[in-house]
């Protein structure tokens, strides 16, 4: 247990000389028998003496005078004199804690002002309140801004909309509004009370790169369409003639017949991607029938995996529509439900379903196939990623199919979902925002 700290030599003395002072007072009162009322003045004037120093005491720290020295000489007592060294060896202490504090705040301000990106700091209103000089530099901001709303100086709808979410996952990127040629990255983040970050790179050179990939993915693919077409035609027609020719050359013409197919599938598939990559925010044009769609895929993917001899069965809404693009639902859909037959064994057991439920509409593709080691999951939307590259290849794959979803689904503000056992089977699905979901009339 803790003891309660012994009372000061200060306060000791102070109580001995008020008991001292009224045993005087008493002795004094003695001859006339007015013991108590001596006692009472004395106990007075020494209740006078304390509010005295109270009061001078309370001017004193008023005045805050840090050091002892600088107070002007006057004996308060003992016990207030200690008072007062307590309170200025605790405002020493609380001074020393404040500059610790305004250091390590300035050390924080010159190394964010030293920062290349913009940082600004936005209060519980909405309004600037700080910013280093890159913001300047970068987005333009003046002294004159301080405190107005930021949605007043940054004014595009799509900042505004980004700036009003509960909270930012993505970061924005938009031109810059100083000048069109620069492309801005923003990303904000909530602090305290309803405190915002606001943190701005200038992206343009990552942005130009990335174009300047895009264009050149889609040109050499539309380039290499050309001379493909050529060349399949020529394989075609010396197939023709493949019975008079020697063994081998007939081999090795179906084999560059072979590859020549499954590079205009990647180049096609290609096209694809750079056609999805360049219409991200284009608006939903109509609505598609997709139970009608899975019936048709399936016959396809019947004919498709024929050798295979798996079974498609389907688990439906039929009356659940869905606002869309239909050329590239059908892509993403139909990418997932040959990767179930090319990654299932002979006699496998498909099921593709679609209805709504709270989280959204889902597209499910489920297979009884070779299924995913966890690892990979993260990996297999990105280009060219195989998880068995020589499976792929051997089963026709162009490694392009998962991107192409991913695209496609992002372009409906959807997600894909994966869910897998190696060795039991996969389950991909696609999820659209409930909002996106029609009625059949
Ligand atoms: P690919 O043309 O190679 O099939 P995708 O992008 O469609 O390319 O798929 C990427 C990789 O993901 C595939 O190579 C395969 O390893 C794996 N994969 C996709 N779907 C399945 C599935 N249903 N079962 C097992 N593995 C799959």
């Amino acid at each position: 247990m803790k003891s309660s700290p012994s009372p000061s030599p200060a306060l000791r003395r102070e109580v001995l000389r008020f008991a001292l002072g009224l045993v005087l007072a008493a002795l004094l009162g003695l001859p006339w028998h007015l013991s108590l009322l001596f006692m009472l003045i004395a106990a007075c004037l020494n209740w006078l003496r304390h509010i005295y120093a109270l009061f001078k005491l309370h001017g004193m720290m008023r005045a805050r005078i840090m050091h002892h020295e600088d107070y002007p000489a006057l004996y308060l007592g003992a016990m207030w004199e200690e008072v007062l060294t307590l309170i200025i060896k605790s405002w020493k202490a609380e001074e020393r804690a404040r500059h610790r504090l305004e250091n390590v705040i300035e050390r924080a301000r010159s190394s964010i002002s030293a920062l290349e990106e913009a940082v600004v700091l936005i209060d519980g209103r909405s309004n600037l309140e700080w910013w280093n000089p890159s913001a300047e530099r970068i987005l333009g901001l003046k002294l004159s801004d301080r405190n107005q709303p930021i949605t007043n100086f940054l004014r595009d709808p799509r900042f505004v909309e980004y700036f009003r979410q509960s909270d930012y996952k993505e970061p924005l990127h938009l031109p810059s509004h100083i000048d069109q040629r620069r492309h801005l990255q923003y990303e904000i983040t909530r602090f305290g009370n309803n405190d915002r970050l606001l943190i701005c790179w200038d992206v343009t050179v990552l942005h130009n790169l990335e174009a300047m990939r895009k264009d050149f993915v889609a040109n050499v693919s539309h380039e290499l369409r050309t001379p493909l077409t050529v060349l399949a035609g020529y394989i075609e027609a010396m197939q023709d003639q493949a019975r008079e020719m020697p063994g081998r050359w007939s081999r090795a013409l179906g084999q560059m017949q072979a590859q020549t197919q499954r590079m205009s599938y990647i180049v096609n598939d290609l096209l694809t991607l750079a056609r999805l990559e360049t219409t991200r925010a284009r608006v939903l044009p109509s609505v598609v029938d997709v139970p009608a769609m899975i019936h048709e895929m399936r016959q396809d993917a019947l004919v498709y995996g024929a050798d295979k001899q798996q079974t498609i069965d389907l688990d439906i809404d039929e009356q659940l529509l869905i606002h869309g693009v239909e050329e590239d639902l059908r892509s993403a859909f139909m990418n997932l439900i040959t990767n179930a037959i090319k990654y299932s064994p002979d006699d496998g057991h498909i099921v593709l379903g679609w209805h709504k439920n709270a989280r959204g509409i889902w597209f499910s593709v489920q297979d009884n196939g070779i299924g995913i080691d966890p690892r990979h999951h993260t990996r297999l939307t990105e280009r060219f990623y195989r998880v068995d590259a020589s499976r792929s290849k051997a089963s026709g794959g162009t490694g392009l199919g998962l991107a192409i979803v991913k695209h496609v689904l992002l372009n409906h503000q959807g997600s894909l979902h994966l869910q897998s056992t190696p060795g039991e089977g996969s389950t991909f699905s696609a999820l659209f925002p409930g909002d996106l979901a029609r009625y059949r009339p």
